[in-house]
């Protein structure tokens, strides 16, 4: 590959899968993925159609890409999806442990089912997609010609990673426990040349914070906690993930990046406190 291919296209040849893919961010992913040049596989959990539509449309394009359903909180899946991939496309390059939800409460009216529900699907969940992609890593043969990275990992966590949220306490559990998971496992194979790094996102227009950006009124109290002015759309998370999956990232491991607008800037402090 020349180096003004490798520009256009820097995951030509390479493997992704995106757990998620068949809504919001994790769809975003998957297209921008598939631009870049990588074979794509779109997990899913309940909405086969959206996955399947997607990997039909990069197909169409001219691209690689599957549809792969599995709940991701389930070990027997994910292994199983990950072998999938990999029998289909012969290899894994890039996961994007993408999946999650939200069932909120106040903390004294939370269900052990709602705290269980989203720590299985958020955490657990990156845990085994994770451990999945990493012995897929360990096991195949480097392609260094592919990229200089043996294997890279993308955790999606959020701005919730570090900021407090009342009414969400089993959600932000989740994703601060992404970041210190996705820290250790960088720090344990990075020897290995894995990179392994997450993407905060800040408010991003997808299902699954509808209610927050639906209406006028809504929009205008979410712009509030947001500098930049704007709500963010899936394809500003999806060009960071394309980023971090290229060798323009080859130095970055262990990292966060938030792409937030500015909402972790606390806005509140910057004419009070
Ligand atoms: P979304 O549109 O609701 O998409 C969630 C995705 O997760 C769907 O593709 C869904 O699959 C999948 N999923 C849910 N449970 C699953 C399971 N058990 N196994 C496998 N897949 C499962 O939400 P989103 O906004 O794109 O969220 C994607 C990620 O970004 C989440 O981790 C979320 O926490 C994070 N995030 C979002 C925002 C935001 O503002 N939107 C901000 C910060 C972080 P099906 O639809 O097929 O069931």
């Amino acid at each position: 590959m020349d180096q003004a291919e490798r520009l256009l296209r820097p995951l030509a040849g390479q493997v992704a899968l995106v757990t998620g893919g068949s809504s919001g961010i994790g769809a975003g992913v998957v297209q921008a993925l598939a631009a870049a040049g990588a074979a794509v596989a779109v997990n899913y959990a309940s909405h086969r159609e959206a996955a399947e539509e997607a990997a039909r449309r990069i197909e169409a394009a001219g691209g690689r890409a599957i549809a792969v359903g599995a709940d991701v909180a389930e070990e027997a899946a994910v292994d199983a999806m990950v072998a999938q991939v990999t029998e289909r496309f012969g290899r894994l390059d890039i996961l994007v442990a993408n999946s999650g939800l939200q069932r909120d409460a106040a903390f004294r009216d939370m269900s052990l089912a709602d705290w269980r529900k989203v720590i299985d699907v958020n955490l657990t969940g990156q845990f085994l997609c994770c451990r999945a992609a990493l012995r897929r890593f360990l096991a195949q043969e480097e392609r260094p010609d592919l990229s200089r990275a043996r294997g890279k990992i993308i955790c999606m966590s959020s701005v919730h990673e570090v900021i407090p949220w009342a009414g969400h306490a089993n959600y932000a559990a989740s994703k601060g426990g992404i970041m210190l998971m996705m820290k250790s496992l960088a720090q344990e194979v990075a020897p290995q040349r894995i990179r392994v790094n997450a993407i905060a996102p800040g408010a991003i227009r997808t299902p699954i914070n509808r209610e927050a950006w639906e209406t006028k009124e809504a929009e205008r109290r979410l712009l509030e906690l947001i500098p930049y002015g704007r709500v963010g759309e899936p394809e500003d998370i999806a060009a960071a993930a394309v980023w971090l999956a290229s060798d323009a990232s080859d130095y970055v491991t262990g990292t966060t990046l938030f792409v937030d607008g500015g909402m972790t800037l606390y806005p509140g402090f910057a004419d009070n406190g």
